[in-house]
């Protein structure tokens, strides 16, 4: 595979390590700079006034330093600017969590009037509420792949899809989706694909979410959102972002950004793993069915003929933990977390069991990591029917 973007003529193990620092060599500097200051000084009030008057017509980042902390940081701007390379996109702008990422998107369609959103189930538990419940004021049709344009409406501002999705992995054909979508924008959550194994801008994707929580972080101790798209919509999301606060701390744009120079490598590894492990489980009398994408990658989940609660209990290496894509494992159990938010109805609908574990797969030697699970699963082989093959997508 060809890992080069269309943006960039560099490959993505290369833009992993050298996007955002181009110009660290000139500054006499390796590692990059933390800024952490909230107001930056200048004796020339017209021409901050000048520098703010353009931010408000065009959201582009004021040349030289951002006038206040909100209207932007050049440490996640670094951040941003590797970002926008691995995905293929021309910008990207950072939130302080995933969450805070979709709402921006959300308020920015909204505020052109734009309030309808189709989207395909299963997403993320607190995607899938903060539409439902309108927390902002939109309207959702939820729908499948297949029905995306007929639900398309005339104030229908985004299309909203997860691929490989949150928790069942199941994986759409994006530019199926892109096609349908006609001149309504498409927003795919690629947090659990990544860059390195998926970019959704390259299959006609406008938008581009991820939770850096998970692997773009990738060590469990930085929350933050990011939305890689054109100029002219991360424009806008600057503006939002500057008018409503959810902006990225310095320090965890300098962590994501550390972060992403070892994302190829820890996404592959991770994989490795993953797909043995996936291989194991479906081979397994204990487990009734296992998901895991045709692309690949570092998540796995499965449903169990015995109690998933005693799953859960009887780890020991893997940690029980929401949350995913970190260097260590982590099992949890969707119906209980991470979908608890979905009413129960649409989450079975959407193909989550009460059965269904979420495994996130780390970079812990594979065979320790059977040993944990070949544990956990314990002695029971349950009464169901044995489904031996593996669920692809
Ligand atoms: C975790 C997650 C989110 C939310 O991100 P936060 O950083 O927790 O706000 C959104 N989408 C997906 C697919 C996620 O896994």
């Amino acid at each position: 595979m060809d890992t080069r973007t269309t943006r960039s003529s560099r490959a993505l193990a290369t833009e992993a390590v050298h996007a955002g620092r181009d110009d660290l060599a000139g500054l006499g500097l390796h590692a990059p700079p933390i800024d952490l200051s909230t107001t930056y000084p200048s004796y020339d009030s017209r021409a901050e006034a000048a520098r703010i008057d353009a931010f408000a017509t065009t959201g582009a980042e004021p040349d030289g330093p951002p006038v206040y902390g909100r209207l932007g940081n050049p440490t996640v701007a670094r951040f941003e600017t590797a970002l926008a390379r691995l995905e293929g996109t021309e910008a990207a702008v950072a939130f302080a969590s995933g969450m805070a990422a979709l709402s921006a998107v959300l308020l920015a369609r909204g505020a052109m009037g734009l309030r309808h959103v189709v989207a395909v189930r299963p997403l993320y538990g607190c995607s899938d509420h903060l539409l439902t419940a309108g927390l902002l004021g939109s309207e959702v049709t939820w729908t499948d792949p297949a029905g995306v344009a007929g639900a398309l409406r005339p104030d229908t501002g985004l299309v909203l899809v997860e691929s490989p999705a949150n928790p069942t992995l199941a994986e759409i054909d994006l530019r199926a989706v892109a096609e349908a979508c006609g001149s309504v924008p498409l927003l795919v959550d690629n947090t659990f694909a990544t860059p390195v194994l998926q970019r959704p801008a390259e299959h006609g994707a406008r938008i581009v979410l991820h939770s850096a929580t998970k692997y773009l972080g990738g060590h469990g101790d930085v929350l933050a959102g990011v939305v890689a798209c054109d100029e002219e919509f991360a424009g806008t999301l600057r503006q939002i972002r500057f008018a409503t606060g959810g902006v990225l701390h310095p320090l965890a744009g300098y962590l994501l950004l550390r972060g992403l120079s070892t994302l190829p490598v820890r996404v592959r590894a991770a994989s490795a793993n993953a797909a043995e492990l996936a291989r194991r489980l479906a081979a397994d009398p204990r487990v009734e069915r296992v998901h895991y994408p045709r692309i690949g990658g570092a998540m796995v989940s499965f449903e169990v003929h015995g109690d998933p609660h005693r799953v859960i209990a009887g780890v020991r290496l893997i940690t029980p933990a929401v949350s995913l894509g970190s260097v260590d494992s982590l099992i949890q159990h969707p119906a209980s977390i991470s979908h608890r938010i979905v009413d129960a109805d649409d989450r079975r609908g959407a193909g989550v069991s009460d059965r269904l574990l979420r495994l996130s797969v780390g970079l812990e030697d594979v065979e320790d990591l059977w040993a944990d699970l070949d544990g956990a699963l314990g002695g029971h082989t349950g009464t169901g029917t044995r489904q031996e093959e593996l669920v692809q997508g």
